[in-house]
């Protein structure tokens, strides 16, 4: 009986991904015809569809060959589409599991080759994928996380998928690497534009459009408070110190990022000359 019991719990934990070296993957659905895949702590979008499917962020090799694997157990028809955020490797690495049968599509800035993939559609500032019944508006965010993140928004669910430049009740990541946080503010606008009714971001939790203008506010905020503090003769370390940000203490990663948020911004201030 306990030898029983004890194999229970470790094909339990097997099955969960309990062990260090096993991803944690998940699919959920979003609403109508619109799917939500999670890979650790990545996520993406895919639509199915009567005459094909489209996916998005292939995230790497592995997780795409374990989604085409369970696409096919909800569908017989083939991936017609596979759409990039961006051109970031943690989200954008593996594509090649899916050209057998895609269409890639891509911002116009992003690079030649993603991953090995080169893009087949790039597009500058709009483009409409139609596809089964489905309607899937690309529009692009402007210069900030990256110089080629785009949105998608699909139709008729009105599902939203931006990635990186915002998240629902959590801290921006680390010290915002390789971003223009001026920029930033404007993409989160940008996703503020459209139109729709569930976000789903490329981490953590799902939300809401105004989940995107708190997002937003918090950067302002964090940008208003370090450029005062800075401006008054304050170092960084009284400002670790002093920018409590409680009222974000309920966000995700607020122990992990409060202080990086706060390096990063008074780094990005000094550098684009904000201070
Ligand atoms: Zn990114």
């Amino acid at each position: 009986m306990f030898r029983l019991f004890t194999t229970l719990i470790v094909s339990a934990l097997l099955a969960t991904g309990a062990f260090a070296q096993d991803a944690k993957r998940s699919i959920a659905k979003i609403a109508g015809d619109v799917y939500r895949f999670q890979n650790n702590f990545h996520f993406n979008i895919f639509v199915v569809t009567p005459d094909g499917v489209v996916v998005t962020d292939p995230i790497n090799k592995e997780a795409a060959e374990w989604l085409k694997a369970e696409i096919g157990k909800i569908t017989d028809q083939p991936i017609k589409y596979l759409i990039y955020s961006h051109s970031h490797g943690d989200h954008a690495s593996g594509g090649a599991v899916y050209t057998d049968t895609a269409e890639v599509i891509a911002h116009k800035n992003a690079p030649e080759a993603i991953d090995g993939v080169a893009p087949t559609t790039r597009f500058d500032d709009a483009h409409t994928v139609k596809l089964g019944g489905k309607t899937i508006e690309l529009s692009f965010l402007g210069k900030g996380h990256g110089n080629d993140l785009i949105a998608m928004v699909v139709r008729p669910e009105n599902v939203a998928f931006a990635v990186d430049a915002v998240s629902v009740n959590r801290l921006p990541f680390r010290d915002f690497p390789r971003a223009d946080i001026g920029g930033i503010i404007n993409q989160i606008k940008a996703v503020e534009g459209l139109d729709f009714d569930i976000l789903s971001p490329g981490h953590g939790k799902m939300g809401v459009k105004s989940d995107a203008t708190a997002h937003r506010e918090y950067v302002e905020k964090l940008m208003a408070s370090v450029k005062a503090g800075l401006k008054a003769g304050k170092s960084v370390d009284d400002l670790l110190t002093e920018l409590t940000l409680d009222e974000y203490a309920g966000w995700g990663s607020f122990k992990a990022f409060r202080e990086p948020n706060i390096r990063g911004m008074a780094r990005w201030l000094k550098e684009s000359g904000g201070i």
